[in-house]
């Protein structure tokens, strides 16, 4: 194994993974499997061998959405994790849940048959952000960072921390 190591995992914390390369081709695919898949408008995925993608805690949740392979997430909050290629030798990890997803930026988009309509309007919305727009309760922003369970963006020793 290489030094690399990028680290990501679902909401809860129940499944972490680490890549030890780069993941490659990253792009996001408009597909209605991908949308479905993903509860959003496009699915964001980089490819990695599974020789350096480790499981470092939990397991995968796995549906096999077409005899290409399985889709994969956390069987505990449901986040999609990426695809399992039928081969068992190559996966694609969904970039949003990589510890850091701003490093890999997509370079392509597929399954624009699918792609929503208004797509391109969407970086002209109006934009604000976490409770600074009209009406947030600073309480209520104050209340869900106290109770936030989000596993952290970075591998953590114990989880869930005792309470
Ligand atoms: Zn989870
Ligand atoms: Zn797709």
């Amino acid at each position: 194994m290489t030094d690399i190591r990028i680290t990501g995992g679902c909401q809860c914390g129940a499944v972490r993974y680490a890549l030890h390369a780069e993941p490659t081709e990253p792009r996001i695919c408009h597909c209605r499997m991908c949308q479905k898949h993903a509860g959003s408008f496009f699915g964001a995925f980089a490819n990695i061998d599974m020789k350096d993608f480790e499981l470092t805690r939990g397991e995968l949740g796995l549906f096999r959405s077409s005899g290409d392979g399985d889709r994969t997430f956390c069987r505990d909050c449901g986040t999609p994790l990426g695809y399992l290629h039928i081969s068992g030798d190559r996966m694609a990890i969904t970039i949003g849940s990589l510890d850091n997803p701003a490093a890999i930026r997509p370079i392509t988009q597929y399954g624009i048959e699918a792609r929503m309509p208004w797509f391109a309007d969407l970086a002209q919305l109006p934009a604000y952000e976490s409770g600074k727009y009209d009406g947030a309760s600073a309480e209520l922003y104050e209340m869900i960072g106290r109770t936030n369970r989000q596993h952290p963006d970075h591998d953590a020793e114990v989880w869930p921390p005792a309470k």
